[in-house]
């Protein structure tokens, strides 16, 4: 690419939005596109091959679809031997080339990625803007003004506040159904296998099969499997992701957010969020498109309400909390967790059912719903007492919609308690009887859920009592944890012995050294 270039444009892998100001704001006839597959950004996590596929797939496409729109991009590809593979390397080559006046760069995802764009003014001599990232309804600071003098950030009154300010599900200044929270109405669990739509599947094109041999070469021990590759890379392709769910899933995902069964990696959750984690869908028109089948009678509003708490409410407020806290809240560890994260994350070669199940569809699919990251994956790191950086490493490469502003609060509050509280008011702790709740799992299983020691015991039940044993001082003055702990006041001393024995024993066992 030659010619004169007056601001160079660098859109990263998880900014393919195609309402950016960062465009708006661009003249086609003078500005440029840079965009680049570095291994940097597929390797300092081990990247599930499915999550990084479809990165550089998105990405290849969203630059197809630019030049179609008449734009100069400059693509530099993963097998481009000049390619030297960091971000910053490729700004600076890129920079030399094409010898814009300034760069132009939408906030990034990440607090690494945004110390690597400060740098780039002196590594480049050039000013860099860079531009908010207007995909989300809250900014940081809009986020940091809510923030401001509250003793606690809780989630509920952050999102009442957003339902009010964006005019969702609103009856004037009232909920609509007189209700802002359905929750109570989404825990229900499955009582025989679900007569559930299959989701739509995409099968790989060219580009996506030709991403899927580079990623495969560069990257030959990527944790994960590389098909069946059935995800959403175009706008276009999302957008009738986001239709496929709204007519075939959402009816039934409040009630059974929650659910689990044996072989249904999806039921009835909307599998959106690698979409809008790439900034292929607007979370407006995905709020917009459940509350318009909320209106049109063909979704109820347990329902609606789940989805849009999800995306108006959660989403945003874990991202608010990223940036208000910090790069320094990924060093928290308010329950000194220190234990090593098993092979069996990795391999899910373990005979805990419902582990092998959780892990074994993320090895096939780089994807869990929500209530297996948090209450079996999650549940089981926090209970064992795995050290929180290594398993929200594992959370962010893993998972086909990890990235870090999302990856990280997620893990480290809402999972591990490792932020002592900012984003959970308590640790979700639950033991093997949640998991027989809420899924078929337990009746194929070794182990007995109801059991706490003993060589049949559940490693979930075990781990939790032995957890509430051993932070219950921590935890003695947390109102919602009173009535738990008052379970193991119950407890003599001689069965806190057993426990704790056997918890060590599982743990030798499970490998968490
Ligand atoms: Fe998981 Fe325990 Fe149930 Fe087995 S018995 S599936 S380990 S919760």
């Amino acid at each position: 690419m030659s010619g004169e270039v007056d601001r160079l444009l660098v859109v990263l892998g998880d900014q393919l939005d195609d309402d950016a100001p960062l465009l708006h704001t661009a003249d086609r006839s003078r500005d440029a596109i840079l965009m680049m597959e570095v291994a940097d950004e597929a390797t300092h996590v081990p990247s599930h091959t499915q999550r990084t596929t479809l990165f550089l797939s998105a990405m290849r496409h969203f630059a197809a679809a630019r030049r179609a729109e008449g734009w100069r991009v400059r693509y530099v590809e993963l097998d481009d031997p000049d390619n030297t593979h960091t971000l910053t390397d490729e700004v600076v080559r890129a920079t030399d080339t094409l010898a814009p006046n300034r760069l132009v760069v939408t906030q990034p995802g990440e607090h690494r990625v945004l110390a690597s764009i400060n740098a780039w003014r002196r590594s480049t001599r050039r000013p860099v803007d860079v531009l908010p990232d207007t995909h989300f309804l809250t900014s940081p600071d809009e986020f940091t003004t809510w923030a401001q003098g509250r003793r606690e950030l809780v989630m509920e009154h952050f999102y009442r506040t957003q339902r009010r300010r964006h005019d969702v599900l609103m009856n004037g200044r009232n909920p609509v159904g007189d209700t802002w929270n359905f929750d109570k109405e989404n825990r229900a669990s499955l009582k025989t296998a679900p007569d559930v739509a299959a989701p739509r599947h995409w099968t790989p094109d060219a580009t996506t099969r030709a991403v899927m041999r580079a990623v495969t070469q560069r990257f030959p021990d990527a944790p994960g499997v590389p098909e069946p590759f059935a995800w959403p890379v175009t706008r276009g392709d999302a957008r009738a992701a986001l239709e496929d769910f709204v007519v075939h899933r959402l009816p039934n995902f409040g009630t059974y957010q929650d659910a689990m069964w044996t072989g249904e990696p999806f039921l009835y959750h909307s599998l959106l969020s690698p979409a809008l984690n790439l900034k292929l869908l607007s979370p407006r028109e995905c709020i917009d498109a459940a509350v318009d089948a909320f209106d049109r009678g063909r979704a109820p509003l347990n329902a609606v309400e789940g989805f849009v708490r999800q995306i108006l409410g959660w989403r945003e407020f874990i991202r608010g909390v990223y940036w208000h806290e910090g790069p320094d809240y990924a060093d928290r560890n308010a329950l000194d967790a220190t234990g090593a994260l098993p092979d069996f994350y990795w391999t899910g070669a373990t005979d805990m059912a419902c582990m092998a199940e959780a892990i074994g569809q993320v090895r096939q699919h780089a994807y869990g719903h929500h209530i297996h990251r948090l209450m079996i994956t999650g549940n089981f790191a926090l209970l064992a007492g795995i050290a929180p950086r290594p398993v929200a490493d594992w959370y962010l490469g893993m998972f086909v919609d990890g990235v870090d502003w999302v990856t990280l609060p997620n893990t480290l509050g809402m999972t591990l308690h490792a932020d002592g509280g900012v984003v959970g008011t308590k640790p979700y702790a639950a033991s093997g009887k949640y998991v027989q709740r809420m899924s078929n799992y337990c009746a194929g299983c070794r182990y007995d859920p109801a059991k706490r020691t003993g060589e049949d015991a559940c490693p979930f039940t075990t781990l939790y009592w032995d957890f509430l044993i051993r932070h219950r001082e921590r935890f003695r003055t947390n109102r919602r944890m009173a009535m738990i702990l008052k379970n193991v006041d119950r407890f003599d001393a001689g069965e806190r012995r057993a426990v704790q024995r056997a918890a060590a024993n599982t743990l030798t066992r499970l490998g968490v050294t």
